[in-house]
Order: structure tokens, then C-alpha cells, then sequence
């Protein structure tokens, strides 16, 4: 995809209006129109990168500052009992824009959100293979 035609780079430029609760030269965050629970933001680079395969390593090592700096503000200012990360990459990974992005999602007790896997369970030959795959 073009970056002309990438929704979230015009948001991060503030072409199209957005809900930002955070700006920096970096970066914009925003909270989500589909939010899973009270609060839920993106965090959104204001460089264009598809997803975290081609992020400078600047920006994710400064995107991850940012996450915690917001994940304490939302903790103080909505006094959340919990808080996931996620970050998808490519569509079988539920990414549905093609800009990085990083949801800070609040959890409340009994909020009814699962942010979930079902746990397999390999033998320890079978991890071991993936390990050796995997490994330097
Ligand atoms: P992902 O599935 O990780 O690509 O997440 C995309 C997220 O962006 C979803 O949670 C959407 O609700 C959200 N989203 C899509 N368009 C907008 C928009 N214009 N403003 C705010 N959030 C959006
Ligand atoms: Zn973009």
C-alpha cells in the first residue's frame, strides 16, 4: 500500500481528526473507535511502517517507552486492574491496518474480554526441535 492512501499515517499527521490523548514529533496515540474496554488506545508512529518487520529500531525501542509511559497514565487516570500490549503483524495475525501500531488495552475485573490462546501441549522432544529451528 501507498503511504498516501494509509489511514493511520493520516491520522498521525492529523489530516483526519483522531481522539489523541498523546503527540510527540514521533508519535500519536489515539484511542481506538472500536475500543475492547474503556480506554483502549493505539499507539501510532508518525513514520509509515507496515508492521514490526520494518520498523526502524529507533522507533521501536522509543515506541516502547511510549507504550509504558501510557500504560501508567492510563493505570493512574482510570484506575485499571490490568493492561495488555498487543501488536499484530500480517492479516493471520489479526492486523486489519497495514501501519505499526501498538494497543494499550485496560483491563477491568469482570470486563469479559479475552485476550487469549488456547495452551498446546508439546513433548519436550517437540520443543526441542522448535528450540533448535529457532536458536543462534
Ligand atoms: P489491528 O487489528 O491490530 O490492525 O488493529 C486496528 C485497530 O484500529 C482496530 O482495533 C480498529 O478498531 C482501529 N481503527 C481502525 N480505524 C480507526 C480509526 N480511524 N480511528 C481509530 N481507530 C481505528
Ligand atoms: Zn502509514
Amino acid at each position: 500500500m501507498k503511504k498516501e492512501d494509509c489511514i493511520f499515517c493520516k491520522i498521525a499527521a492529523g489530516e483526519i481528526p483522531s481522539k489523541t490523548i498523546y503527540e510527540d514529533g514521533q508519535f500519536r496515540v489515539i484511542l481506538d473507535l472500536g475500543p475492547a474496554t474503556k480506554g483502549h488506545a493505539l499507539i501510532l508512529p508518525k513514520g509509515h511502517a507496515a508492521n514490526l518487520y520494518e520498523l526502524p529500531d529507533e522507533t521501536a525501542a522509543e515506541a516502547m517507552k511510549l507504550a509504558k509511559k501510557m500504560a501508567l497514565r492510563l493505570r493512574d487516570r482510570l484506575h485499571c486492574d490490568g493492561l495488555n500490549l498487543v501488536q499484530n503483524n500480517g492479516e493471520t495475525a489479526g492486523q486489519t491496518v497495514s501501519h505499526f501500531h501498538i494497543h494499550l488495552i485496560p483491563r477491568y475485573e469482570g470486563d469479559g474480554q479475552k485476550i487469549n490462546w488456547v495452551p498446546s501441549q508439546p513433548s519436550q522432544d517437540e520443543l526441542e526441535a522448535v528450540r533448535k529451528e529457532i536458536a543462534d
